[in-house]
């Protein structure tokens, strides 16, 4: 890493939203960004408006967080075209109601915990070896104001997203001592693709999500994807270097009111 902090990152679910925001804060900061998504189009579109931005440099790898080899293989891509990884933000995710258990297929389980969590482990596993060999770096997991509290209607993802809290604890205890900092930002509503998605779903736990929780930001309604990126960028530099297992809800007070 240079003076200033920025080393070479790797962005998951970089192609949109949040993981989009953070990848093009970070590289504006002077950090060289590996971008990773399941979607090649606009995976591709954020390469070249990335890359357009001059130095440091961007690099881009199209896999599936749930496929173990192809998360090893693209991850070991990046670091080899970044020439080194320092830092990872698991931005990668799926939302979306499925109903209560009895309604929540075994497929839509299935597939949201592999997602939102097995994911968030495959992509860490793949990369703390090339943490280690720079000596250390961060980590930073993207859970969810629904990893702290509970949803309607969202039984899977409420699951997937503390167990990415309990996650970063754990991997936080595991590798403290090689200066490996792990922590996790809940961002609250953010108005992405994925919240619009959310919001255009008239199923009947989408209501009920929403008539139980419409009013809930302090703030005003929901939150911009460049206020989660802030925080992360908060966390992958120097004056986060005190924290780590840290859990931050990044959601205009939607959890505390
Ligand atoms: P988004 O849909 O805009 O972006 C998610 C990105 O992840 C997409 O580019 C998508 O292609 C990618 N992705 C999805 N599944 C993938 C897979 N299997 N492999 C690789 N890439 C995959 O959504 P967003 O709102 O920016 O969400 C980013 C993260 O923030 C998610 O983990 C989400 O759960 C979390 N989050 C979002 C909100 C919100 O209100 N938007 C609130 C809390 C938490």
């Amino acid at each position: 890493r240079d003076e200033l902090g920025a080393g070479a990152v790797l962005v998951t679910g970089a192609a949109s939203g949040i993981g989009l925001a953070t990848a093009t804060r970070c590289h504006e900061q002077g950090w060289a960004v590996g971008l990773l998504d399941r979607d090649e189009e606009r995976l591709g579109a954020a390469l070249a408006t990335l890359g357009a931005a001059g130095a440091p440099p961007v690099a881009a790898e199209a896999a599936d967080v749930t496929d173990a080899a192809g998360v090893q293989v693209a991850v070991d891509a990046l670091a080899g075209r970044l020439g080194r990884l320092d830092a990872v933000v698991n931005a990668a995710g799926i939302g979306g109601y499925t109903g209560d258990v009895v309604a929540t297929t075994p497929e839509r389980w299935e597939r949201t915990i592999a997602v939102d969590l097995t994911g968030v482990y495959l992509v860490s596993r793949a990369a703390v070896p090339h943490l280690r060999a720079a000596g250390g770096g961060r980590i930073v997991h993207v859970s969810s104001q629904f990893g702290l509290v509970g949803a309607a209607g969202s039984p899977a993802y409420v699951a997937a997203k503390s167990g990415v809290i309990g996650l970063t604890r754990a991997m936080a205890v595991d590798h403290a001592a090689e200066g490996i900092l792990v922590t996790c930002v809940c961002p609250g509503p953010i108005d992405t693709p994925m919240l619009r998605a959310s919001h255009a779903d008239g199923s009947v736990a989408a209501r009920a999500e929403s008539e139980r929780t419409a009013h809930r930001s302090l703030l005003g309604g929901p939150g911009r994807p460049e206020d989660v990126a802030g925080t992360v960028l908060f966390l992958l530099g120097p004056d986060a270097a005190h924290l780590t297992g840290a859990v931050l809800a990044v959601d205009g007070g939607w959890t505390a009111g």
